[in-house]
């Protein structure tokens, strides 16, 4: 690699590094729109980082509505999805939001809207299934205060 590439590199590195960080910026700024130093901001910091442990805690599935009212959504970033506990999609055909991983259970029977995602899992026996994975979308889920 040349030392004029090297610093093209560098230089996209730190404009994707700014980009992400003005998305986080902006996604707790919305979240929490009250003045730092204000009671209010402290009131809504508190219900967001409780709907933030009730999300890891639960890993539930989000009908927009519901994930629009208690979370700011914004694209992950990075180029396809891993699945892991923790993490969530965005099904862009009908705007549910899916964990993209989920534990053991002896009886979970759940489907985004559209039915691009399903969730089986009966005792030992489980199976998920994604029909159109270009349709998902890696997403952060803030906690709106
Ligand atoms: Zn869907």
């Amino acid at each position: 690699m040349d030392k004029q590439r090297r610093r093209e590199l560098k230089a996209l590195g730190k404009a994707e590094v700014a980009r992400q960080s003005a998305a986080v910026w902006a996604a707790l700024r919305e979240a929490n729109p009250a003045q730092p130093g204000d009671p209010e901001w402290s009131e809504n910091y508190r219900r967001g980082v409780e709907r933030e442990r009730w999300l890891r805690k639960e890993l539930p599935l989000l009908a927009p509505d519901t994930l629009h009212k208690l979370f700011v959504v914004r694209e992950a970033g990075g180029a396809g999805w891993v699945p892991h506990i923790g993490g969530y999609l965005l099904c862009t055909s009908c705007g549910y939001a899916t964990p993209s991983a989920l534990p053991r259970r002896m009886l979970y029977w759940r489907a985004c809207g559209c039915g691009n995602v399903r969730w089986r899992m009966l005792f030992w026996w489980r199976r998920s299934s994604v029909r159109y994975p270009e349709k998902l979308v890696p997403v952060k889920l803030t906690g709106r205060g």
